[in-house]
């Protein structure tokens, strides 16, 4: 029965709030729901988050990545692209490559995911292969920032030559920033002349990656 509401549910007009359940209505989060959102997070220069990492996004974020609710990763890629709708058009968008073992257990790169859902409906193009991880790190949860970076030290190469262009970098979640950077630096050896980093969340402490 469950399959058969939810089926239903995406037949008819409107549908229940991503979040609680409640619904139907014609976004995907209900009122009180989409109240509590967090406000964007304050980050600088080159960095964009569309939220802070705070309930209800944390919960959503945690959903699609590990939960594999790719609705959710939709709605999460929609509103990063509304989030960045005024920045400056990048000539390509790209994502941070998961380590071969977390591909397989999870089954889909949950930032290259938002990628595409952002470059949709910002109309720039995604690239799903120019860069590759050569070599697998530790987990980075629990590290500090000089030990995320030791950790990621040579980590990603870039396959493309990417001399003059203006890049983005799509992500689920923003910690230190010692991902963004180690792919940063690559990306501008490969000629990129202008990096951005583009979140849908930001953590206040160094609790994911
Ligand atoms: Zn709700």
């Amino acid at each position: 029965m469950p399959k058969i509401r939810s089926l239903l549910a995406r037949l008819l007009p409107g549908q229940d709030c991503i979040l609680c359940g409640a619904g139907p209505s014609a976004s995907r989060l209900c009122m009180p729901c989409e109240r509590s959102l967090p406000a964007p997070a304050d980050l600088p220069g080159d960095v964009i988050a569309a939220y802070a990492y705070a309930f209800p996004v944390d919960r959503l974020v945690q959903r699609f990545k590990f939960g594999g609710d790719l609705a959710v990763g939709r709605w999460l890629g929609e509103r990063l692209a509304e989030c960045v709708a005024g920045e400056p058009r990048p000539d390509l968008l790209l994502a941070p490559p998961l380590a071969a073992a977390r591909l397989r257990e999870r089954g889909f790169n949950q930032a290259l995911q938002l990628a595409s859902c952002v470059g949709r409906a910002i109309g720039v193009p995604v690239d799903r292969e120019p860069l590759a991880r050569v070599r697998e790190t530790s987990s980075q949860a629990g590290l500090g920032r000089a030990a995320r970076r030791q950790n990621l030290r040579g980590a990603f190469r870039c396959a493309r030559d990417l001399r003059g262009m203006r890049v983005a970098l799509v992500d689920d979640v923003f910690t230190t920033g010692a991902t963004a950077e180690a792919i940063g630096e690559v990306l501008r050896e490969a000629g990129a002349s202008d990096v951005r980093t583009w979140v849908v969340a930001r953590t206040p402490d160094p609790s994911g990656d």
